[in-house]
């Protein structure tokens, strides 16, 4: 895995960019914001319950970009959200780890040149590998709406998804 490091101050950061450079990276931050504040209100939503609760509700998470959004897993996406969100946020939800599959084997030699590979988890089936880490909204989001802001309603996970957008970008 790469040596990635969280950066605690982005104004820091980009200081030593050209000026329009900066300014482009602190526009897509900004969006990144906006969107992690509709995720996480898509999420308390979907949590609340008056809907229909999702399973395991602590371990899901949501992931917005321009006006799209994902529900972490796969077969889980309840009709009642999606009509609901839509209407109540503007927001049309979805959900495909599928296409995270097919995106990861088409670009497999590019992400192995950044030393990228799915990690598998303990409870994957053997018939699909890797399934739970393909399934979280981040990654599936980048895939279903390719976008240079991602809001998401809480903490990119380190262990698979920090080493796939490094590859990604
Ligand atoms: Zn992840």
């Amino acid at each position: 895995m790469p040596d990635l490091e969280v950066v605690a101050n982005i104004e820091e950061l980009v200081s030593n960019l050209e000026l329009e450079i900066a300014a482009l990276i602190m526009a897509h931050i900004e969006n990144a914001l906006d969107y992690q504040l509709k995720a996480s209100s898509i999420y308390t939503i979907l949590i609340s319950g008056q809907l229909v609760k999702p399973k395991m509700a602590k371990t899901k998470t949501i992931a917005v970009s321009e006006k799209v959004g994902v529900v972490s897993g796969w077969n889980s996406l309840n009709p009642k959200w999606t009509e609901f969100i839509a209407k109540n946020n503007g927001i049309s939800l979805s959900q495909n780890e599928t296409l995270v599959a097919e995106f990861y084997q088409n670009h497999i030699e590019e992400f192995n040149r950044y030393n990228y590979e799915t990690k598998k988890w303990d409870l994957d089936s053997e018939s699909e590998p890797g399934r739970h880490y393909r399934s979280h909204a981040e990654k599936q989001i980048s895939v279903i709406k390719p976008c240079n802001s991602i809001g998401v309603s809480r903490g990119i996970c380190e262990e698979d998804c920090y080493p796939y957008f490094c590859a990604l970008a």
